[in-house]
C-alpha cells in the first residue's frame, strides 16, 4: 500500500463533521420533527443509505440529481448500487416491498449524497427530514403534509419562510403542457445556446427550474402549467388551496415551480427562506408522485411527501437567531476528596436518578477537581471527603452562590432534583 496522504485524513470535500455543541442543535431539530410527525400519526421509516440504482434511475427520470450527480458504485458482488440522492424513492420502494396497509404515513431522517459543486448550503452529503403518505389521493392529505412541514418551521422559531404551491397536472394534462412548452421554447431559443436547446427537447420542464440568468426572460413569459390542467387536476388543486385557506396557512401560487424530480404529479410545493441567499433559499419541498409506486412494480398507489434540508434549516436559524446551540452544563459535578469508590457510587446514583452529572479523571487534586467543576458550568458541586464519609453525608456546594451544606448521602439526588425544580418554578 502507498503512503496515505495527509488530505486522506480530512473529511472529503463537500462533507462536514458536526460536533458538540453544534450537534445539540441537530438533536433539537430532529426531536422537534419526530415529535411533530408522531402527533400527526407518522411512524419512523429507516431505509438503507444505498439502494439498487434502478430505485432512483427509472425510465423518464432525467433530472440532474439522478443522471449527473448520483454516487454510483459496483459492489464486490458486481451489483450497481447508488448512494441515496433523495429520500422519497427509498420509502416508496419500501412500501412496494412490504405493502403496509394504506394510508401508510412515514417520516425519516437520513443523509443524501449528490456530487455537486460544494458551496454554502450545498454539500455532497446533506441530511433531510421528510415525510411521505402512500395510498390516498384525498387533497386533505396534501394539506396535512404541507401543514406538517409548515408548522415545523414555525416551531423552530423561523418566521421568514414562504410557502409556494403549484400543480404539475396529471398524465393527461402534463404531456399537453410539455408539448406546448417545448414549442414555445423552440420558438424562443434564439441565441440561447446548445444547452438550452438540448434541455428544451429532452425535458422542457427542467428549463423552468434553471437559474441561468440569460434564460430568465424566456422562462418568465413561458406558458403556465396551471393553464393546461385537466378538470380533475384543477379540482384537486382548488381543494388543496381551500384546505390551506381553512387552516389559515399563507401561501403563494407559483406557476413556474416544478421541483427537481420528474416523478411529481399534481400538487408541488416548496418552502423558501427570505433570510437565505436566493441561490440556496429552498429549505425543503415536495409534492405528489401518484405514478411512482407503479413504476417500481407496485400496485397503483398515490403518494405525497416532502424533504427538508437540515443544513439549510440551520443556516436559516443562524440568520434568524433561532435554535441556538445548547450551553453544555451539568446539574452536578462530583468532587472526590476521599479517594476510593464512594464518589463513583454517588455519581452513578445521581445519573440514574435522571440528573446530569460529571467528574474529573486521573486522580486530580481536590483544588483541580473544583476548578473542573467550575469550568463544567455545573449548578452544584457534590463533595465527598473523609469527614463527610464518616458522617454518611456529602457536601453540596451551590456553585452560583458558593454556599455549601451537608446533605445525607442517600438523599442527595432528591435534594438536588427538588432545588432544580424550585429554580425552574
Ligand atoms: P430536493 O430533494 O432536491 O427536493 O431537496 C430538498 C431540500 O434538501 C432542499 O430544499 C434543500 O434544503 C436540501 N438540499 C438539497 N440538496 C442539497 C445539497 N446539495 N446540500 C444541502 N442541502 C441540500
Amino acid at each position: 500500500m502507498s503512503e496515505p496522504r495527509l488530505e486522506s485524513f480530512r473529511a472529503p470535500i463537500g462533507t462536514h463533521d458536526v460536533l458538540a455543541p453544534e450537534s445539540g442543535r441537530w438533536v433539537a431539530i430532529v426531536a422537534a420533527f419526530a415529535e411533530r410527525a408522531g402527533r400527526f400519526g407518522y411512524g419512523l421509516a429507516i431505509t438503507p443509505i444505498f439502494e439498487h440504482r434502478e430505485v432512483f434511475q427509472r425510465v423518464g427520470e432525467e433530472t440532474d440529481v439522478v443522471r449527473k450527480e448520483m454516487y454510483e458504485l459496483t459492489d464486490k458482488g458486481g451489483r450497481t448500487i447508488a448512494l441515496r440522492p433523495e429520500g422519497t424513492a427509498p420509502v416508496v420502494r419500501a412500501y412496494v416491498q412490504h405493502r403496509p396497509t394504506p394510508p401508510w404515513k412515514a417520516w425519516y431522517v437520513a443523509p443524501n449524497f449528490r456530487y455537486e459543486r460544494p458551496q454554502k448550503g450545498r454539500y455532497r452529503q446533506h441530511w433531510q427530514l421528510g415525510a411521505e403518505v402512500l395510498g390516498v389521493d384525498d387533497p386533505d392529505v396534501d394539506v396535512e403534509i404541507i401543514e406538517l412541514a409548515h408548522g415545523f418551521f414555525a416551531s423552530l422559531g423561523l418566521g421568514q419562510v414562504r410557502l409556494l404551491v403549484n400543480s404539475m397536472g396529471d398524465d393527461v394534462s402534463r404531456p399537453r403542457y410539455e408539448s406546448a412548452l417545448r414549442s414555445y421554447l423552440r420558438e424562443h431559443a434564439g441565441s440561447l445556446g446548445a444547452e438550452f436547446t438540448e434541455r428544451s427537447e429532452a425535458n422542457p420542464l427542467r428549463v423552468l427550474d434553471s437559474k441561468h440568468p440569460d434564460w430568465q426572460d424566456v422562462i418568465e413569459r413561458a406558458p403556465q402549467l396551471t393553464e393546461y390542467l385537466s378538470d380533475d387536476s384543477r379540482e384537486h388543486f382548488e381543494r388543496v388551496q381551500q384546505g390551506l385557506d381553512a387552516l389559515g396557512l399563507r401561501y403563494e401560487l407559483a406557476p413556474r415551480l416544478v421541483r427537481g424530480f420528474d416523478y411529481y404529479t399534481r400538487t408541488v410545493f416548496e418552502f423558501q427562506s427570505d433570510a437565505l441567499d436566493a441561490a440556496q433559499n429552498a429549505l425543503g419541498g415536495g409534492g405528489r408522485y401518484d405514478k411512482l409506486a407503479e413504476e417500481m412494480g407496485g400496485p397503483p398507489t398515490p403518494g405525497i411527501g416532502f424533504g427538508i434540508g437540515i443544513e439549510r434549516v440551520l443556516i436559516a436559524c443562524d440568520a434568524e437567531g433561532a435554535v441556538p446551540a445548547p450551553v453544555a452544563r451539568v446539574d452536578a459535578f462530583v468532587v472526590n476528596a476521599a479517594g476510593g469508590a464512594s464518589a463513583t457510587r454517588v455519581l452513578a446514583e445521581l445519573r440514574e436518578s435522571g440528573l446530569s452529572a460529571d467528574r474529573a479523571y486521573g486522580g486530580r487534586s481536590v483544588k483541580a477537581q473544583w476548578k473542573a467543576a467550575d469550568r463544567s458550568g455545573a449548578r452544584y458541586g457534590v463533595m465527598l471527603g473523609a469527614a463527610e464519609l464518616e458522617r454518611n453525608v456529602v457536601g453540596v456546594k451551590d456553585l452560583q452562590t458558593g454556599e455549601q451544606i451537608d446533605v445525607p448521602r442517600d438523599a442527595v439526588a432528591a435534594w438536588i432534583t427538588t432545588r432544580l425544580e424550585e429554580d425552574r418554578a
